[in-house]
């Protein structure tokens, strides 16, 4: 049983790509838009953001690189923990956390909840023990190297929702918690959805930026640019954007969310 749904921002980059991602000026302005839910099975978390040793060593954590090009607001209390105390909320009641893959960005608060069990696709998890070069610009294995519970899902099987396929549900969820997978950004990308009182929210991780993607219509030339460098996998990207555009287009009762776009952040809560 979900009882209520937080929207929290965990990490604020800076690159000087904003035309790259659809913006104005130089600097882009990225966030990390995570969901913290309280439920009957404690709270759960929807990806993680930077986590709190990400903003205390930065450097060790991250590498030279992310550090120097990434121009990561360097903000302890934008970590999940700190935000879930602030809410008057126990941190070692997170019992459950999802991630749509585990790229840097996504991943940094795993280490803050070693009692968690983190809820991930197996073929996102095998890709990170890879050392290839883009691998190890991506994912950073030091931010969750010792976590001790995982619970891996395989894409292949799993029923299908809507118009996407291989979805699994967790029984200890009541089918209220989806993981949904998007492959293509990543080896083992996925969406997570939940069930609201009415309809669902999408959660669509990197699967797309900016919900300006979202209308087909919409020509978005240096995005897509800067997308297929960051994807895994640029066919099955496409694939499922057009998947996504057809329930943004289709099913008012599912509401899209990305990991990155503060205008949807801005929908829910202001930036803080
Ligand atoms: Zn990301």
């Amino acid at each position: 049983m979900i009882y209520k749904i937080h929207h929290l921002h965990c990490g604020t980059m800076c690159p000087a790509c904003a035309p790259l991602v659809s913006q104005k000026g130089l600097k882009a302005h990225i966030i990390c838009h995570c969901l913290l839910l309280e439920t009957d099975r404690g709270l759960v978390l929807i990806d993680t953001g930077l986590g709190l040793q990400d903003y205390l060593h930065p450097q060790q954590r991250l590498g030279t690189l992310l550090h120097k090009f990434g121009k990561i607001e360097n903000n302890p209390k934008l970590s999940a923990i700190h935000q879930i105390q602030e809410l008057g909320l126990n941190p070692k009641d997170v019992q459950h956390i999802f991630v749509s893959h585990l790229d840097f960005d996504h991943a940094g608060g795993i280490s803050d909840f070693p009692q968690a069990t983190v809820h991930v696709l197996a073929s996102e998890f095998n890709a990170t023990q890879s050392l290839s070069f883009s691998n190890r610009i991506r994912y950073k294995t030091a931010q969750f190297k010792n976590h001790r519970f995982w619970n891996f899902i395989e894409h292949m099987q799993g029923e299908s929702w809507f118009n996407l396929e291989k979805v699994s549900g967790l029984p200890l969820f009541q089918d209220e918690i989806l993981m949904i997978p998007l492959l293509g950004h990543s080896a083992g990308h996925s969406g997570i959805a939940i069930k609201q009182e009415q309809g669902w929210i999408l959660f669509c991780g990197d699967a797309y930026f900016s919900h300006l993607e979202l209308d087909p219509k919409q020509k978005l030339k240096g995005l897509h640019v800067f997308e297929s460098m960051l994807a895994h996998d640029n066919k099955m990207r496409l694939n499922n954007l057009k998947q996504l555009q057809y329930l943004a287009q289709q099913e008012p009762k599912i509401e899209l969310i990305c990991a990155h776009d503060i205008q949807e952040f801005l929908r829910y809560r202001p930036l803080s």
